[in-house]
């Protein structure tokens, strides 16, 4: 791309009619997403949309930039959509262009639509590509390093050498990279032990017949566990977790939500979990499961959220998450059937553990894990994969630039740890609790105000608000442009 990297022109910056100016940093389906629907709002005069992100096309991010075959969107292609309104955008997208000729696996006896992870973000990419292509959203190529206020602006410096500014600034870098446990650093340096699965070419040191240790039981552990099944890994696999949860799959049958969680008004999480368990009984008396309970939940997650005190929602965080992770983020009906043939054949085993200590004797990894019961085993692997996902509590430490906006009061964690602090407009607040209504958060880091903020049906909904949110700004400022 050729660009300016001064953007805009000192000349336009001053001139007496400019654009109001918008920088999203991150072009994940979070950012790219608010730039797609600020820049289909039909302003007579627009803002100048810019978006910082490193990959090639916006719109994939850390999820859907992946050529692994093995990777599948969990959420049925019927329910992910750019377009909240529309939500069969995608699945009539892959009708449309057949799109999953070269995949029969993608359709499952049920007709619902599995696809790989990459078809989505081709997608998406599909629909941002024609507002990149006629300059309506700048696709700046590169990672922002610095922000610093500059009178009335923002501004942006990036890897390229370049410098924007902007009147409002989104930040929708959501994922950080893994935090591995302290206990596995021991292995830093050690050719098959793998920190961050997201890193391209992570887990091609790992052999067919390799002793494999995983540590998380999660999405990303059963990616691995796909992904490495699909390239020939026959060895043996011990996931572990705390709780040795993992990941479950979806109903056999597609079924509508269940339960009346609208007009409860939750005043603690131990009401809110009395009520989901008193409902999966009321729903498999009627003939459903549990499934149809958490998808009613997920449906009114952003009410019941906001309901509850922060000292209760820090509860769930601490105790419930990670059973709510565990049904709510479920595995795709590929991934789930390589998993369960492992299980079955005892190739692999899902372990209650923690690592007690870890050591290496040449290549070998000596593992001493403790049981949730007390029981301690001793294991000898080949490799070990950590896949505990991204470090959101840790945000704010991740990159130099946040770190510097959390020193200087402009940025603070949330108090749940889940994300940055933002009000239900998603302005950031500050150190003093003030919004700052020319930064917002988007998507899974704006999720401590707004609860379930992590699956696409609730992303592509946010980014959707958060661009009618900053619309509403450069119109209310029109006369500052
Ligand atoms: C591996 C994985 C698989 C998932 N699969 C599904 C699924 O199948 N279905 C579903 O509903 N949800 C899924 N999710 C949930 C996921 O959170 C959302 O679907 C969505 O992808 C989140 O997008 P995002 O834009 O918010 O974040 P990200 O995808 O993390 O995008 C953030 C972007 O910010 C960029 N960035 C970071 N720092 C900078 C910087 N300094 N300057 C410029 N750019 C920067 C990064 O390059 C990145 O592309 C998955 C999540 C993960 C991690």
């Amino acid at each position: 791309m050729n660009d300016d990297d001064t953007f805009p022109s000192p000349a336009a910056l001053n001139g007496a009619r400019r654009r109001p100016l918008v920088a999203i940093i991150g072009g994940g389906v979070s950012g790219a997403g608010v730039a797609y629907h600020l820049a289909l709002a039909g302003r007579d005069h627009p803002p100048a949309i810019t978006v910082f992100e490193p990959r090639a096309e916006l719109g994939r991010g850390l999820a859907y930039d992946t050529n692994d075959p093995a990777h599948r969107i969990n959420v049925p292609a019927a329910r992910m959509s750019l377009l909240p309104e529309h939500p069969t955008d995608f699945l009539e997208w892959i009708e449309l262009n057949d799109a999953i000729a070269d995949d029969p696996a993608a359709r499952r006896v049920d007709g619902a639509v599995f696809p790989r992870r990459a078809l989505f973000g081709r997608y998406v990419a599909s629909a941002l590509r024609p507002l990149v292509e006629t300059g309506a959203v700048r696709h700046r190529r590169a990672l922002v390093t610095d922000v610093e206020r500059d009178g009335a602006f923002w501004r942006l410096s990036d890897s390229q050498g370049g410098q924007t500014f902007a009147d409002y600034l989104v930040i929708a870098t959501s994922h950080p990279s893994p935090s591995p446990p302290s206990a596995v650093m021991t292995l830093a340096g050690h050719p098959k032990f793998v920190a961050d699965t997201t890193v391209p070419g992570a887990l091609d040191a790992i052999s067919s017949e390799d002793r494999l240790l995983v540590v998380g039981n999660g999405l990303t552990a059963a990616d691995v566990v796909a992904s490495l099944a699909s390239t020939g890994h026959r060895g043996p696999v011990t996931s572990i977790s705390r709780r040795g949860l993992r990941s479950r799959g979806h109903p056999a049958i597609a079924q509508d939500p269940f339960g009346a969680f609208e007009t409860v008004p939750f005043e603690s999480a131990t009401q809110l979990l009395r009520l989901v368990r008193r409902t999966i009984r009321e729903a498999e008396q009627a003939g459903h499961t549990w499934h149809a309970v958490l998808d009613q939940v997920r449906g009114h997650g952003h009410m019941i959220w906001r309901a509850l005190p922060v000292s209760e929602r820090r509860r769930i965080v601490r105790h419930l998450r990670p059973f709510w992770d565990a049904h709510r983020f479920r595995i795709a009906p590929q991934v789930e059937e390589v998993l369960d043939e492992a299980l079955a054949n005892g190739r692999m085993e899902v372990l209650p553990a923690s690592i007690t200590s870890i050591g290496r004797q040449g290549e070998e990894i000596n593992v001493v894990l403790r049981q949730r019961n007390a029981a301690v085993l001793e294991r000898v692997y080949d490799a070990v994969v950590v896949t505990t996902g991204p470090a959101h509590g840790g945000i704010l430490n991740s990159q130099s630039w946040l770190m510097k906006l959390r020193d200087l009061g402009h940025l603070r964690l949330d108090p749940t740890g889940l994300g940055i602090a933002c009000n239900l407009s998603c302005e950031a607040l500050a150190g003093d609790d003030q919004p700052d209504p020319t930064l917002l958060i988007s998507g899974p880091l704006a999720r401590g105000s707004f609860g379930e903020l992590m699956g696409l049906p609730q992303i592509t909904e946010h980014a959707a608000f958060v661009a009618s949110e900053l619309d509403k700004k450069v119109e209310k400022n029109t006369e500052r442009y």
